[in-house]
């Protein structure tokens, strides 16, 4: 909506933008009825930046941290003896069983979502903490399942999505049971969007791939981390976020949905060696985002960035990454990507 002030003697127009997003679960508090919500996107009036309000997030259940050896609350949600019961169903018409699920993988819609398709995909049986305990078949699992769910979301017509993790609370996680999150939508995540255009704007520059290009320059450096399942793994020559890894796919594929059965596999076993790197290096909290574009032909590929998060102690996010779009870091590339070459 236009916003007109006259204190100045030129008319200005100040935009303040936003879009709905509409969203129908049917929610287990309420016995599987359906429960409707509304998500407003709005738009920073200067930059486009887009923020998400879901005023029923606040409502969330929050579980506390605990220790590996202590049991799992009998009333966590994600837990198989729970799921069933108490995780929401999408309607019929997008799953007709309403839950997606694959080897022991489940997705479902998100009781607080920040989209109007947002789905939750729990993706191991144990409610485990450690990230050296994690297996690729769990990995591979979650993202088949996750991808059934953004292949749904692209036929309704979402076809961008975007693949999060949040591993435990200080990397922003409210349930600790291990969980991906994935957002389709009409448009694309402002961060895969402007990877995206800065990739097609190599290729009309280069002439070439700029993953490519990248794979090429790095793999004989110091910050080179290992290769295998059509992926290739570095630590960023300048990180956005602690012990950043980011994972190239070495082939055309522009997006999660277009890897086939071993595609995926290699992925899962890319992202279960840089966890356990993690481990090893003292890290337990982990965010991670899976970049896909629609389409191939304007020089996007596939990529994945892991952020190992402090577990104790001070934020790592301060003014400088919240408000100055840059990163501070207390560790170079070239220093912790050795920590994790040995498990490839
Ligand atoms: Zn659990």
């Amino acid at each position: 909506m236009p916003l007109r002030l006259s204190r100045t003697r030129r008319m200005m127009t100040i935009r303040l933008e936003k879009a709905i997003e509409r969203t129908t679960v049917l929610d287990p508090r309420r016995g599987f009825e359906e429960f409707a919500q509304e998500v407003e996107v709005r738009f920073d009036p200067l930059t486009g930046a887009a923020s998400r309000i879901n005023i029923t997030r606040a409502g969330r259940p929050k579980q506390q941290m605990c220790r590996a050896e202590e049991p799992a609350p009998k009333n966590c949600p994600f837990c198989p003896s729970n799921i069933e019961a108490e995780t929401p169903k999408f309607t019929p018409a997008f799953a007709p069983d309403g839950r997606i699920r694959r080897g022991r993988a489940t997705v479902f819609p998100n009781l607080f979502p920040l989209s109007g398709i947002h789905g939750v995909c729990a993706f191991t049986p144990e409610h485990k903490l450690d990230l050296d305990l994690f297996t690729e078949a769990e990995i591979a699992d979650g993202l088949f399942a996750a991808a059934e769910f953004a292949r749904r979301g692209a036929a309704a017509g979402a076809r961008f999505h975007f693949l999060g993790w949040n591993h435990l609370p200080p990397a922003g996680a409210s349930i600790l049971h291990p969980h991906f999150q994935i957002i389709a939508s009409t448009r694309p995540a402002a961060a895969v969007a402007m990877y995206h255009s800065a990739a097609a704007g190599y290729l009309v520059r280069e002439g070439r791939s700029f993953w490519a290009d990248y794979a090429e320059a790095e793999r004989r450096s110091a910050r080179f981390i290992g290769s295998g399942g059509g992926f290739e793994w570095f630590a960023p020559w300048s990180p956005t976020c602690g012990y950043e890894v980011l994972g190239i796919c070495a082939s055309p594929a522009a997006s999660l949905l277009e890897l086939d059965d071993a595609g995926v596999r290699g992925l899962a076993g890319g992202i279960v060696r840089v966890l356990r790197g993690y481990w090893k290096m003292g890290v337990a909290s982990v965010n991670m985002g899976a970049y896909s574009w629609p389409e191939r032909g304007d020089g996007f590929a596939l990529n994945v960035r892991l952020a190992g998060r402090p577990t104790a102690g001070a934020s790592d996010k301060a003014f400088l990454e919240i408000f100055g779009g840059e990163t501070g870091l207390p560790v170079a590339p070239e220093g912790y990507a050795p920590l994790i070459r040995g498990e490839f």
